[in-house]
Order: structure tokens, then C-alpha cells, then sequence
């Protein structure tokens, strides 16, 4: 299992690369809030994702999510860091949160970055989402 601590730095500037230019793509007419993110998976491989928001508000999805389904969808289970990027730095939202909850670890590093892609928190996803509800109480392993 790969460690936090462990995880190649060009990995991660990719990660935060690919967080802020998700974010351009983002389609978010009606709030004209504009979020990237990106997720890294065990073997390596980055998955992006934008908001994408819709004339029926709820049927709209936010980047974390985004991200975060697409590596799922490519057959991966365990995200070993992820990253966001908006115009003010602005945190994941609470269902992100439980989505992450899902594939994520509590020491997974979290990093929030500002519009032009600098660091504005760097946190573990415990942090995030402490006292969380997870697979664990459902007695299934993810
Ligand atoms: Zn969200």
C-alpha cells in the first residue's frame, strides 16, 4: 500500500495541474463557480473532473464527484490523493465528502487550491470528514 508520505511529488504537481485545468472546462453557467479536481489511484494513473451544472439545478454534479466516478468507472477502488481547485479556495461539499468516504483513506492528502492553482490548504481526509459513516459500519469492505 502506498503511504501519503511516500507519494512522488511529480505525481502530486500533476495532480494539482490537472485539478486547476479541469476547472476552465467546468460548465457552470448558472453559478459561474468553476471547480476542478483530480484524483490519483494506486497504479499512478490521474483522473480529472468539472462541475457540471444543469437548467434542473439538482441534476447538476460537482468535480470532486466527477473525478472520483470516473477512475471508479475505470476500475479503480482506492484513491491515494486528490485535489480541488476553485476561483477562491473553496472546500469540497458535504456530498463529495461522503462520496470520498467511500474511497478514500482518513490519512488520503487533500489539497485545496485557488484559481491559479497555488496551495491554500493541504489537509488529510479525516480532517475533512472526521466521525464519518463508511463501509466499515455496513461490515463490507470496499
Ligand atoms: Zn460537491
Amino acid at each position: 500500500m502506498v503511504q501519503p508520505n511516500v507519494i512522488d511529488e511529480r505525481k502530486l504537481n500533476a495532480l494539482k495541474v490537472l485539478a486547476s485545468q479541469s476547472a476552465q472546462n467546468a460548465y457552470a453557467p448558472y453559478s459561474r463557480y468553476k471547480v476542478g479536481a483530480a484524483v490519483l489511484v494506486e497504479d499512478g494513473r490521474i483522473y480529472g473532473g468539472c462541475n457540471i451544472e444543469n437548467a434542473a439545478y439538482p441534476s447538476g454534479i460537482c468535480a470532486e464527484r466527477v473525478a472520483i466516478f470516473k477512475a471508479v468507472e475505470a476500475g479503480h477502488r482506492k484513491i491515494i490523493a486528490l485535489a480541488v481547485s476553485t476561483a477562491n479556495g473553496g472546500s469540497p461539499c458535504g456530498a463529495c465528502r461522503q462520496v470520498m468516504r467511500e474511497f478514500l483513506d482518513d490519512d488520503t492528502p487533500i489539497f485545496i487550491l485557488n484559481g491559479v492553482g497555488e496551495l491554500v490548504e493541504e489537509m488529510k481526509f479525516s480532517d475533512l470528514l472526521p466521525r464519518s459513516f463508511g463501509p466499515e459500519d455496513l461490515q463490507i469492505s470496499a
